[in-house]
């Protein structure tokens, strides 16, 4: 269904080659729907999905609509140039981090395998809004079923390496093991400078990269489960 937000502007010739995942982390899916249409929040997305699985298009895919902001992933420096944006009606890690209804992510996977079909969309091109925002968004959380939408052919997805006691990567380490630890993440897409140095940027990302993939601890440090698991994702990465 149709519910047009007045919130977008012009693709500059490029074409959506990535999803983005959201929350709205509102307390319901009309609140979002009223601040994702209102001309003054300057916000937006493609589509939003509610929690019983209703979806609405706000913006056409052909349009730039306005839902990651400052972003960065694999060379791209706007993501919202080249991506089609989904809200997901969930109240998000300060309402408590409620599941996600199984209706909804039916809807959510259903929606995206359509537009992977349509636009060709790399796995490895459906994204957290954290991903390509990690120093300022933690949605869709870490709570958000990547697994189940990887059985459906959306999304790039490895089991994660389970937790285990062993030598960590964390705030102020340096040198070669910090480097290739930021080597992988940037090969990924992550956003970050090969420094050796594992400062503050280092740790967002790490966090965000195990909001994703390793979720069962988010906490920025890079144990040998979170490496191990970066490593798999790199190797078992699509190719594009
Ligand atoms: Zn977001």
């Amino acid at each position: 269904m149709l519910h047009p937000s007045p919130n977008h502007g012009e693709r500059k010739g490029r074409t959506p080659d990535a999803i983005i995942l959201h929350y709205t982390g509102l307390p319901t899916g009309e609140a979002a729907l009223r601040q994702l249409c209102d001309p003054i929040a300057q916000v937006s997305s493609h589509y939003l999905v509610f929690e019983d699985g209703q979806l609405l298009q706000l913006v056409p895919e052909a349009r730039r609509a306005w839902h990651a902001g400052r972003s960065y992933w694999a060379g791209e420096r706007d993501m919202n140039d080249v991506s089609i944006g989904i809200e997901i009606a969930n109240p998000g890690h300060r309402g408590g981090s409620p599941e996600y209804p199984s209706a909804q992510i039916a809807t959510v996977i259903a929606l995206c395998q359509d537009i992977i079909a349509r636009w060709r969309i790399a796995p490895q091109r459906v994204l957290a809004h954290s991903d390509i925002s990690p120093d300022r968004k933690i949605d869709p959380g870490e709570y958000f079923p990547w697994e189940k939408l990887a059985k459906s052919g959306v999304g790039h997805y490895v089991a994660p390496c389970p937790l285990e006691d062993g030598p960590r990567l964390e705030r102020g380490a340096q040198g070669i093991p910090v480097e290739s630890l930021q080597s992988m993440l940037a090969i990924y897409g992550y956003g970050l400078n090969i420094t050796g140095l594992y400062g503050t940027k280092t740790e967002t990302i790490v966090g965000a990269f195990q909001r994703h993939f390793r979720p069962e601890r988010v906490d920025g440090i890079a144990d040998q489960s979170t490496i191990e698991t970066l490593r798999k994702v790199i190797a078992a990465r699509p190719k594009s």
